[in-house]
């Protein structure tokens, strides 16, 4: 068939390369697929560029395409195009050296990691950092002819051939069956490769790797990519039908998508991006961590699925792709460069993402809300992301007592800056509580002064609110504070406010209010370490008496997420307060008065401490709440029969 066949050995570095591809690495070969349709690909948009630049090719009348054919007995899979082609000299020039600065890089990798040990390297994971290119082909063929014809040349020129076995030495002859324009390559399978002659195997790669191809892929004549890339499109042409139907087919979600961004950009680095929020969030904190990330594209050509470097953890509910046009596939980007770029991509789209969703916010209250309720519980990890802390935290909504009641999930909620805008004259802090319900919250003793005082106090309903709160600490300037941790200094330049409804309290006399003290003495007394101080409240109003953590402490939810951290089962030890003004301390001073060592009064004061214990979430020794609890009950039933005279 030819007349002259020139053999050629393979550049130093090609020798070691192709040792690698063909001796190591076994797990993944797959993706010589996706780079021979890559490069077919490539062949064909240069040819496109060409046409529409004017230039004429040869057999112009061939459609731009891309076809599979699969020959089991043979044991070859052969891929064509009619792209651009090459000569005979770029036969030898691109299939015969690497002139590529990641090629060190890469060996390098592989060095290191079978230093350590490693019996098979997982190919996607070198090939998918540094692209091998066609030299991957290797990994599955035990030899190659790469045909082609170029589509620029003297129609007179014949077609070449260059072949090899991946060894050290190729070939280049002429050609008489060559393509009539572009390139065909014949893969000749490994033994161990034969899975690649299978049309579904193929299929499912082709779907999995190239979905977005710009040319018609066929397999044995069978199209084989039927989704456009829909990101590359210019978007007055794209319906919502279609974004939609591109969402489900990408997520399998059921739902259409809450909403979607589609994005162009140039500078600083060329990319264009699809991003969509799905109705309802996939919790991947609590089934699969690794599940999110946006599949990062180059020029349609899947680089990698769920790349986490294209978004801050906090987006990480939203789904989609994002193609940069300038990030090739091959060997020649170093993976910190890519980073650069990855960084530089995923700045862009924080700022697109939080000024679409300040502008929703502003628009529709409602439909912000529901994304809120949907999202919030990921998007609240933006507190790390402290660039934008100020964007990110006016974007965040909370319950408040200042908010009407409303079924849990349904709460009505409120923005720091709205809350801000109705603070107190002289507020200068965020008032919050940390609560399981809107109803735990508002019984909480804390509550009962900011309520006197008339002070909003946002309710913290989920747990990891007071996490995020105390992390990000100061929303402009107004520093965010627990209400249990309010000393009566902060709150004292608050009027109260009048209640009419409200009976009248007589003041102790002063005898009484000797009494008071030493009851104060007596209870620390009663209650030993469990306590730090006990001392008189200027808090409450309807409780009696409540836990306070000493100045600069942790608050109790805070603590209790500690405890549970460390295994710490210990109750904390903190401040008791108690109400003077209660009906129940009032007779508490009587008992005292009477007799100091009362049994009763004893018990009274356990099972107040308790109860406190109890609003904050503990419980100390059941048995003995129950015991003490089961006793009184006993006394007080006996009591009031006889007071009543029943
Ligand atoms: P890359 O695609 O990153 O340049 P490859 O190793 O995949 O690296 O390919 C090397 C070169 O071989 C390509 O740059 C291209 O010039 C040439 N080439 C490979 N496949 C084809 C093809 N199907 N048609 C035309 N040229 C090709
Ligand atoms: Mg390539």
């Amino acid at each position: 068939m030819s007349e002259e066949v020139s053999k050629h050995e393979f550049k130093a570095e090609v020798c070691k390369l192709l040792n690698i591809l063909t001796n190591s690495l076994y797990t993944n070969r797959e993706i010589f697929l996706r780079e021979l349709i890559s490069n077919a690909s490539d062949a064909l948009d240069k040819l496109r560029f060409r046409i529409n630049r004017g230039d004429k090719p040869i057999a112009d009348d061939l459609p731009l395409e891309i076809r599979i054919t699969l020959d089991k007995d043979k044991k070859t899979l052969i891929i064509q195009d009619t792209g651009l082609g090459m000569t005979k000299e770029e036969l030898s020039e691109n299939l015969g050296t690497v002139a590529k600065s990641g090629t060190e890089a890469f060996l390098n990798e592989i060095a290191a990691s079978h230093k350590e040990g490693e019996e098979k390297t997982d190919a996607s994971n070198i090939i998918g950092r540094f692209g091998i290119g066609f030299y991957s082909v290797f990994m599955v063929a035990d030899s190659v002819t790469v045909s082609s014809r170029a589509a620029f040349s003297d129609p007179e020129t014949p077609a070449y051939a260059w072949t090899s076995d991946g060894l050290g030495t190729y070939t280049i002859e002429k050609v008489d069956d060559g393509p009539a324009r572009g390139t065909k390559i014949i893969v000749h399978m490994k033994e161990d490769a034969t899975e690649f002659l299978e049309k579904y195997r193929i299929d499912s790669i082709i779907k999995q790797h190239s979905a977005f191809v710009p040319f018609p892929v066929f397999v044995d004549n069978e199209r084989a990519n039927t989704q456009p890339a829909l990101w590359r499109e210019p978007k007055s042409s794209v319906t919502a039908e279609q974004y939609n139907s591109f969402y489900k087919a990408m997520t399998y979600d059921s739902k259409d998508p809450f909403d979607v961004q589609h994005i162009a950009v140039d500078v600083p680095v060329q990319f264009s991006a699809l991003l969509f929020i799905p109705d309802e969030t996939q919790d991947f904190f609590t089934t699969d961590n690794e599940m999110w990330g946006l599949d990062l594209y180059s020029r349609r050509v899947l680089i990698q699925k769920r790349n986490k470097d294209l978004l801050p953890e906090y987006l990480g509910f939203m789904k989609g792709v994002v193609d940069v046009e300038d990030l090739p596939l091959n060997i020649s980007r170093e993976t910190l460069q890519e980073n650069v770029m990855l960084r530089k991509i995923q700045q862009v789209l924080v700022k697109q993402t939080l000024t679409k969703l300040e502008k929703l916010a502003s628009d529709d209250k409602e439909k912000y809300e529901h994304f809120w309720r949907k999202h919030s519980r990921i998007f609240k990890l933006c507190f790390r992301d402290y660039t934008n802390q100020e964007r990110t935290c006016a974007l965040m909504r909370f319950s408040s007592s200042a908010m009407p009641d409303a079924e849990a999930g349904k709460e009505a909620l409120t923005s720091f800056d709205e809350y801000m805008s109705r603070a107190q004259e002289g507020q200068k802090n965020i008032w919050y509580v940390a609560a399981p319900n809107r109803e735990a919250a508002r019984v909480n003793p804390h509550m009962e002064i900011f309520r006197k005082k008339g002070i909003e106090v946002l309710y913290l309903l989920d747990p990891v609110d007071e996490f995020v709160i105390e992390n990000i600490r100061k929303y402009k300037d107004w520093e965010f504070k627990a209400a249990e941790a309010a000393s009566t200094d902060d709150l004292k330049t608050f009027p109260d406010k009048e209640d009419a409804n409200k009976p009248e309290v007589s003041p102790l006399s002063n005898e009484d209010a000797d009494f008071f003290n030493r009851l104060l003495e007596h209870i620390k007394t009663v209650l030993g370490e469990k306590v730090k101080k006990v001392v008189i409240s200027k808090r409450l109003d309807d409780s009696p008496a409540v836990l306070v953590t000493p100045e600069g402490g942790m608050t109790s939810s805070m603590e209790k997420m500690m405890k549970v951290m460390q295994h710490d089962e210990s109750m904390p030890v903190r401040d008791l307060e108690i109400n003077q003004d209660h009906p129940l301390t009032r007779s508490m001073i009587r008992i005292f008065k009477a007799n100091p060592t009362d049994p009763i009064l004893q018990q009274m004061i356990e099972n107040l401490f308790d109860a406190c214990l109890l609003m904050d979430g503990y419980v100390g020794d059941p048995q003995q709440v129950a015991t003490r609890t089961r006793m009184l009950l006993e006394n007080s039933a006996a009591w009031y029969t006889e007071v009543k005279k029943l």
